[in-house]
C-alpha cells in the first residue's frame, strides 16, 4: 500500500470525457490498494478566463476578489471529478482550499502556503475514501479570505499536499510525458531527461520552464518529495500501479542529484519571453545611485533579474541595465520616475521584446568554458547579447525575443541534447 498525490494539469481535465480518463487512472491505484488524494487544475483555458473578466471587470481589481474570481476554475473540475468517480464505484469527495484548510500568506494572487492540517484529509483517506482537491487554491486565515498561488499553482497544491499527508509520491500528470531537455513543442529534438535534480529543475523552472511551477520544485526539494512528471494521456490501464518502496521510472523522476549517476555538462535549456528590459541612461556614478534605484522597486515589490551596469566612460556617469517581469514594466517605469528626486537625472529607456535563454546543468560546477562555448555559438549566429547572468550551474542570456527560438535550438544542438 502506498499513499500517493495525482496532480492532473488543464489539459488532462479540459472537458468531461478527459475527467473520466482521469478517473480511470485513479481508479488504478485505488484498485492496487493505494489512498490516493488528487489535485486538480481548472479546465484548460479555464483561469485565462477568468482573468480576462477581471481585467475587463477593471484592470486593478482588488486582489481579493480577483481570488474570489479566479479560484473557481479549480472547484468546478474538483466537485466533476469527484462525481465521476462516484459514477465509477469509488468513494470519493471534493475538498475546496478553505475545507482542507490549506492555508496562505495574504499575497493575494500569488499567495505562499503557509501550512496545511494533514488530519482531515488523512482520515478520509483511511476512511478508504479518495480526496479530490481543488489545486492552485487556499485561505488566507487572518481575514477567511480565499487566496490563490500564482499561476500554475496547482504543481505546488500538489507537493505542498503530499508533505502534509506523507505521501510516498507526488505524481503530476500532464499532457508531456515528462520533462525534456528543453520545451518539446520548440525542438522537436528535445529528449526526455529519466531524471532530473530538484537543483537543475528549479533553475529549469524559475527560467521559464513552465511544465513545474517554481515553488513546487522549492518545495519537492526543501521536503524531499520524491517528484514525478508523468503524460495522462498514456492508457490508465498501460501504466503499473505506484508500489511504495519501488517507484517505476516512467516520465521523469525530480529526485536529490546523488540518485543521479550520470550526470551530462549542460542537461536542459530553458527561455522565457515574459521580460522587460529597462535602461538608465546618464546616471550619476557614485555611491549609493543603485540603493536609491533598486530600493524604492524592491519597496513595490518588482522583482529584478538581471543588472548590467557600464563602466563610467567619462568618470562621472554610467549606464545601467536591468530586467524586470513584462507585466510589471509599467509599475516598474513609473516608480523609477517618481524616484528621480533622489536619484538625479537620467534617461530611460525600455522594451519588452526580449527574451532570456538560460542553459542549465550541474556538471557546470566541475567543467570550465561552458559559457565560452555559449556565447560563441550565438555570435556564430549574429544573435547579439543584451545581458548575461549566471549562478553555479546556469548561465542566461537576454537577446532580442526575434531570435529566441534560434537561440534555443542552437544552444540545444551544440551542447549535445538533440536526440538522435
Ligand atoms: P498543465 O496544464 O498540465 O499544468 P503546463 O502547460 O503547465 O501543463 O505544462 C506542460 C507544458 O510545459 C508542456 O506542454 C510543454 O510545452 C511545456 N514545457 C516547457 N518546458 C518544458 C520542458 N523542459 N519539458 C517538458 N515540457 C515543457
Ligand atoms: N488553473 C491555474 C492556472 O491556470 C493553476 C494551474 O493550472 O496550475 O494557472
Ligand atoms: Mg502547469
Amino acid at each position: 500500500m502506498a499513499v500517493v498525490v495525482m496532480k492532473f494539469g488543464g489539459t488532462s481535465v479540459a472537458n468531461v470525457e478527459r475527467i473520466k480518463n482521469v478517473a480511470r487512472h485513479v481508479k488504478r491505484e485505488v484498485d492496487a490498494g493505494n489512498k490516493v488524494a488528487v489535485v486538480v487544475s481548472a479546465m484548460s483555458g479555464a483561469t485565462n478566463q477568468l482573468v480576462a473578466w477581471v481585467n475587463e471587470a477593471s484592470p486593478l481589481a482588488d486582489k481579493r476578489e480577483y481570488d474570489a474570481v479566479v479560484a473557481s476554475g479549480e472547484q468546478v473540475t474538483a466537485g466533476l471529478t469527484a462525481i465521476v468517480l462516484q459514477d465509477m464505484g469509488i468513494k470519493a469527495r471534493s475538498w475546496q482550499g478553505w475545507q482542507v484548510p490549506i492555508e496562505t500568506s495574504e499575497a493575494h494572487g500569488s499567495a505562499r502556503i503557509s501550512g496545511i492540517a494533514g488530519e482531515a484529509l488523512m482520515a478520509s483517506l483511511n476512511a478508504g475514501e479518495v480526496a479530490v482537491i481543488t489545486g492552485f487554491q487556499g485561505v488566507e486565515p487572518k481575514a477567511n479570505r480565499i487566496a490563490t498561488l500564482g499561476r500554475g499553482g496547482s504543481d505546488t497544491s500538489a507537493v505542498a499536499i503530499a508533505v502534509a499527508i506523507k505521501a510516498d509520491v507526488c505524481d503530476i500528470y500532464t499532457d508531456v510525458d515528462g520533462v525534456y531537455t528543453t520545451d518539446p513543442r520548440i525542438v522537436p529534438k528535445a529528449r526526455r531527461l529519466p531524471k532530473v535534480s530538484y537543483e537543475e529543475m528549479l533553475e529549469m523552472a524559475s527560467s521559464g520552464s513552465k511544465v513545474l511551477q517554481t515553488r513546487s520544485v522549492e518545495l519537492a526539494m526543501v521536503n524531499q518529495v520524491k517528484t514525478r512528471v508523468l503524460s495522462s494521456f498514456v492508457k490508465p490501464e498501460d501504466m503499473a500501479p505506484v508500489r511504495a518502496g519501488n517507484l517505476e521510472n516512467i516520465g521523469t523522476i525530480v529526485c536529490g542529484e546523488d540518485e543521479i549517476v550520470e550526470n551530462q555538462v549542460v542537461s536542459g535549456i530553458a527561455y522565457a519571453r515574459d521580460e522587460a528590459k529597462i535602461t538608465m541612461l546618464k546616471l550619476q556614478d557614485k555611491p549609493g545611485i543603485a540603493a536609491r534605484i533598486f530600493g524604492p522597486l524592491a519597496d513595490a515589490s518588482i522583482n529584478v533579474d538581471m543588472i548590467v551596469q557600464n563602466v563610467a566612460a567619462d568618470g562621472h556617469h554610467t549606464d545601467m541595465t536591468f530586467t524586470v517581469q513584462a507585466a510589471e514594466l509599467p509599475r516598474a517605469l513609473a516608480v523609477l520616475k517618481a524616484a528621480m528626486v533622489d536619484i538625479g537625472e537620467f534617461e530611460l529607456q525600455s522594451s519588452a521584446d526580449v527574451a532570456k535563454v538560460s542553459v542549465i546543468g550541474i556538471g557546470m560546477r566541475s567543467h570550465a568554458g561552458v559559457a565560452a562555448h555559449m556565447f560563441k555559438a550565438l555570435a556564430d549566429k549574429g544573435i547579439n547579447i543584451l545581458a548575461i547572468s549566471t549562478s553555479e550551474i546556469k548561465i542566461s542570456v537576454l537577446i532580442d525575443a526575434a531570435y529566441a527560438e534560434l537561440a534555443v535550438r542552437t544552444l540545444h544542438s551544440i551542447y549535445g541534447l538533440d536526440a538522435a
